[in-house]
């Protein structure tokens, strides 16, 4: 009989959220009576993260774990979790119980109504401030604006999906993962569902701004050419504005025998110039290092400890 659900988690850091998680996990897949697995993706935590999941490894045999030599980041990790998944059906969720894993039977039977997809929506989100809402909100905003598909906003990777959409999703060759915006891509039939999302157990957020800063990157090159265009665009700009500036110096000069003087408008117009340079190089720069990282076509990531078994991987 085939595996009918695997549950997907990472956990970077989470020694005191790994133990509950698995409890309030396992007894809500156990009161769904089908076959299941658990499988852990430890991020490379610092912490005993991954003691406590061989231990737990070591006591169910639902539970399978996949240890990183180091951090390679959430999304990797989601990733790797679904590579090496053998159910018909896959959730992703986070291991820190901000997801709660009673929603599980829900998206289920939500899924089974014919739907390839069932992602849950933040109805709320508690313990996180309001800057990140905000930017998260300006983001997904930006993110729909600039590609063809849409992207559901007030989600994460909190989802259940079926086998077809696993099996496509590995066939996508990114290096730079962004789950949330290729299962969009795929085009499947998906439904949401709403909850409320709870504070972090214990530890803290393993995002920084900066990792943030990075994904929403990794979200905007992996799916849209539009900052590409802008600089292009801002340059035909500027380039047609400077012209208009020019023939009005010029007019001025023999024209009407006035000279314009003034260190400050050479200032802002070298200012202004100089911010549309930098910020064309920095987009650039930005798909640049996606095509390096395409190029040098590492491995994504590299398993130190497992039991599932290595050929599945990757
Ligand atoms: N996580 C991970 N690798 C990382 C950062 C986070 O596997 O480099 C895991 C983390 O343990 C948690 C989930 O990804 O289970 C979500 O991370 P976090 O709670 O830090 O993000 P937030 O909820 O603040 O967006
Ligand atoms: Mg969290």
């Amino acid at each position: 009989m085939s595996i009918e659900i695997s549950v997907i988690a990472p956990f970077y850091n989470e020694e005191e959220n790994v133990m509950e998680f698995c409890q309030r996990t396992l007894a809500i897949m156990n009161s769904m009576q089908l076959r299941f697995e658990l499988l852990l993706v430890d991020d490379g935590s610092k912490d005993n993260t991954l003691l406590v999941i061989e231990k737990l490894a070591a006591t169910h045999e639902n539970i399978r774990f996949i240890s990183f030599t180091r951090n390679f980041g959430h999304q990797l990790a989601l990733f790797a979790g679904i590579s090496a998944a053998q159910g018909q059906h896959l959730i992703l969720m986070d291991g820190d119980l901000q997801d709660p894993p009673e929603l599980i039977p829900k998206l289920y039977h939500q899924l089974q109504k014919g739907y390839d997809v069932v992602y849950a929506k933040r109805n709320s989100r508690s313990g996180e401030s309001a800057l990140k809402k905000t930017t998260a909100n300006l983001f997904y905003r930006i993110l729909n604006r600039i590609t063809r598909f849409s992207i559901p906003v007030d989600t994460g990777d909190f989802r259940i999906f079926n086998r077809q959409v696993a099996d496509e999703l590995m066939k996508m060759q990114d290096h730079s993962k962004f789950l949330r915006g290729q299962m969009a891509w795929l085009g499947f039939r998906e439904s949401a569902m709403s909850f409320d999302r709870e504070k972090r157990k214990n530890g803290t957020t393993g995002f920084s701004y900066s990792r943030m800063f990075r994904f929403a990157f990794d979200g905007i090159t992996g799916f849209s050419d539009f900052p590409l265009k802008f600089a292009s665009y801002s340059g035909i700009v500027v380039s047609l504005l400077s012209f208009v500036l020019i023939i009005y110096v010029l007019v001025a000069k023999y024209l009407l025998g006035q000279t314009i003087t003034g260190w400050a408008s050479l200032m802002v117009t070298i200012l202004f110039l100089g911010g549309i340079q930098l910020l064309s190089i920095g987009i650039i720069g930005e798909y640049i290092s996606r095509i390096n990282d395409k190029v040098r076509n590492r491995q994504l990531y590299v398993v130190k400890k497992t039991n599932t078994t290595p050929t599945s991987l990757q």
